[in-house]
């Protein structure tokens, strides 16, 4: 294929795309809800997740979004898919668990040495790169948030498993990156919540995890889907999300690429982004939390806020985040609505 993939380049201002995951098609899982299980089995469960795949990549394609994914069409739920593909992990013994300190849990177990025997998603990510010469986005869960959703009977040490789990995604993701992934983004919404760990292991596990890497590289932070555990823990959060202040000077100087993060409809004081110049950021343009589809003028307005504090050519317009538990009519309407919000800020830019 005769396209430069180290040096990507979307030839516009503006490049949209989404957090990630994207509503699955009624015969494949039933829709509007998490670990929503398969509706096919074997050999037609691996064609239905393709199909969905192309589908998710078309209804991208046809709203004009610039930076596609696989809409997560592949996997169940964006962290525990990719822990069962790897070994040390026992799924029928299970523990209560608080998850980001907001709602109890029964998680499966950490009780050996956690590897990965094969790759985990490159053959998916090789399947959509066929499909589209457009450059791609990948989303994994990263270091933290993996740790978050298990019990350690194991190493009894968070940093130590996380540590290990950044190793094991930087193998997947260098593969990815091989397959002709183009942004490899790893998701995080553990980062607004562990601020000392954060700090203290969290970013540099992250780091780890995208060690080596010539591709873009992206970190993924927010308040979540808009499941009722998250919409009830951001009413305790006050009239001012200030999480962001704790990870972003850090994450300024880090090594990854982009920083995503949610700034529609949210408390999130947008002055915050102040904070990562110098940084590509990808600001959520689209509430996910909200079955309210915005206009273009809505998005045209996040984005107009945001560009007081990033510069033009390092502004992603993006979801807040994935939109997997939304009706697809909602979600394919939110991403027209990003494209031509997008496309307003482009022609005043361009004035
Ligand atoms: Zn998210």
């Amino acid at each position: 294929m005769a396209r430069d993939r180290k040096s990507f380049t979307v030839n516009k201002l503006l490049p949209t795309s989404t957090a990630g995951s994207l509503p699955k098609p009624s015969w494949l899982a039933q829709p509007e809800k998490l670990w929503s299980p398969w509706k096919l089995q074997d050999q037609e469960l691996a064609e239905g997740k393709q199909d969905a795949l192309r589908l998710a990549l078309a209804d991208q394609q046809q709203a004009g979004i610039d930076i596609v994914s696989d809409g997560e069409q592949t996997r169940q739920h964006f962290v525990t898919t990719f822990i069962e593909h790897l070994d040390g992990v026992d799924f029928q013994k299970r523990e209560t668990v608080r998850i980001r300190d907001r709602y109890d849990a029964s998680v499966p177990t950490v009780v050996d040495a956690v590897s990965r025997p094969k790759s985990v998603f490159v053959e998916d990510a090789r399947f959509l790169r066929q499909q589209t010469t457009q450059p791609i986005k990948w989303a994994l869960p990263g270091p933290m948030t993996m740790i978050d959703t298990l019990y350690d009977a194991h190493y009894k040490s968070r940093e130590k498993l996380a540590w290990e789990f950044a190793k094991i995604l930087n193998d997947e993701a260098r593969e990815l990156q091989a397959a002709g992934v183009d942004i490899i983004q790893f998701d995080e919404p553990a980062f607004n919540v562990f601020f000392d760990e954060v700090n203290d292991w969290g970013i540099a596990a992250l780091e780890r995890a995208a060690e080596g890497l010539t591709c873009e590289t992206a970190v993924h932070i927010c308040y979540g889907y808009g499941i009722k555990a998250n919409t009830d823990w951001k009413k305790t959060l006050g009239s001012e999300w200030r999480q962001y202040e704790e990870s972003f000077p850090k994450l300024q100087t880090s090594s990854i690429n982009l920083i995503s993060l949610e700034c529609n409809n949210s408390h999130v004081p947008i002055d915050l982004i102040e904070m990562l110049r110098g940084k590509k950021v990808m600001v959520g343009a689209i509430d996910v939390a909200s079955e309210v589809v915005e206009t273009p003028e809505d998005v045209a307005d996040t984005l107009r806020k945001a560009l007081q504090f990033v510069d033009a050519d390092k502004l992603y317009p993006c979801t807040n985040c994935g939109m997997a538990p939304l009706p697809r009519r909602t979600a394919a309407g939110k991403l027209r609505a990003l494209s031509a919000g997008a496309e307003i800020i482009r022609k005043e830019l361009s004035a």
